[in-house]
């Protein structure tokens, strides 16, 4: 399939526009007015090219361009226009506006598709005002209910149902599973494999496993001054020994793993006061689900010993995650035929970010195609993808959903 590179390349710059920063990046936040901006202006592009839009309770909107059988199960594919506080353009945008070139390229060549098409921009797929990330497609999917969705409240109180009724995008069509036929989602790598090693299109297998925990340690609250050393039981020296052995955790267990402590707090935080009382967050992902228990286990045990060490009592909650998500091997397939069409070099590669193609998965046969960032960056302002690889990947996005929307 050949697209129209810069018909494609300036709706990306027009969509840039909307919540636009200062560091050339975006700032769109879920069901904020840039939210409602850039859902206005795809409305207007999905009304031009002759499409039906539905939006469903969740905020959730569908553009159908019909198949030669309208009775046929569609394929779904899209992503999200929200983004992180000062994001990038290219997240979530490109798999939006990608899918709409191929739909306005069709249109232009008069090609019809056994199935309908389907394109979706989810809501909240970011989740920093509205956490957690992927509601919308989580309710699709059955993963959340709606009405917990619904009572989510950002920093400043305001509920997600108020605001999505405020921007106007609280529609009718009830957010729950249906029949699909396939579900394909284009999105930047995020991550530096496809940039570093120059290789064209990444042909993800799926999305890594998640847990998330919280690990609290509490010593004994006393003077710096004249407390000895050999009597203190510093709450911050046990989570400092613990951090450090977390992050040996992936040497010792596979190159594949990560593990991070992004958050911490100390109390009382006082310079002169010996800590008493901190609380730590761990991050780790891995494709493999047995890799994740033993992981756990290490972070347990790293963290026990580093508490009993200094005399510390420990607490390690578990915040919930999400497990390991294989793609359809078909749907991998399709794109990878599409790439060797094409002669463009692509590899294999498992996601370490979420994606709404997770919960889509749940629903039917999916895979995800990623597009290089340049030197592995991505939510921030200077996330970057070229446009020969914007092009490159609508292309092959474009390839792969033709063949899926004309399975019998
Ligand atoms: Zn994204």
């Amino acid at each position: 399939m050949k697209i129209d590179a810069s018909r494609l390349q300036t709706s990306m710059e027009e969509m840039a526009r909307i919540g636009a920063t200062a560091g050339g990046g975006v700032h769109r936040l879920t069901l904020s007015d840039s939210d409602k901006d850039a859902r206005d202006l795809f409305a207007s592009w999905v009304k031009s090219a002759g499409l039906s839009l539905s939006v469903d309770e969740m905020g959730n909107m569908f553009a159908r361009r019909e198949g030669s059988d309208d009775l046929a199960t569609p394929v779904m594919v899209g992503s999200h226009f929200d983004s992180v506080p000062n994001g990038g353009r290219f997240d979530g945008s490109l798999g939006v506006l990608a899918a709409l070139e191929i739909v306005r390229t069709l249109n232009d060549r008069e090609i019809a598709t056994h199935r309908p098409i389907e394109i979706v921009n989810w809501t909240n797929e970011e989740g920093p005002r509205f956490p957690p990330s992927m509601l919308g497609s989580g309710v699709f999917a059955g993963a959340f209910e709606r009405d917990f969705a619904y009572e989510v409240r950002d920093t400043d109180g305001m509920r997600f149902v108020d605001e999505l009724e405020r921007i106007g995008y609280r529609g009718k069509l009830p957010c729950q599973p249906r029949p699909l036929a396939g579900y394909l989602e284009l999105h930047v790598e995020q991550g530096p494999a496809l940039f570093t090693s120059g290789i064209q299109i990444g042909i993800v297998e799926g999305i890594r496993g998640l847990t998330w925990l919280r690990i609290t340690m509490k010593g004994a609250r006393d003077h710096a001054g004249p407390t000895p050393m050999h009597m203190r039981k510093d709450a911050l020296v046990g989570a400092a020994r613990a951090i450090s052995a977390i992050r040996d955790i992936p040497g010792n267990l596979g190159s594949d793993l990560v593990t991070t402590v992004g958050e911490i707090s100390v109390s009382p935080n006082a310079i002169n006061v010996i800590p008493e009382l901190v609380t730590f967050s761990v991050d780790f992902r891995h494709r493999d689900e047995n890799i994740l228990t033993r992981a756990h286990q290490a972070v347990v045990e790293v963290s026990g010993n580093a508490a009993k060490q200094e005399g510390l009592e420990i607490e390690v909650t578990p915040l919930g995650g999400s497990t390991p998500m294989a793609f359809d091997s078909g749907v991998i397939g399709a794109i990878e035929e599409t790439c060797l069409d094409k002669g463009y070099s692509h590899r294999r590669l498992w996601s370490a970010a979420g994606h709404d193609a997770r919960y889509a998965a749940d629903l039917c046969p999916t895979a995800m195609i990623f597009a290089p960032s340049v030197n592995g960056k991505s939510h921030a302002e200077d996330e970057l993808t070229l446009w020969e690889d914007v092009t490159r990947s609508c292309e092959i996005l474009g390839g792969a959903l033709v063949s899926l929307a004309n399975q019998p």
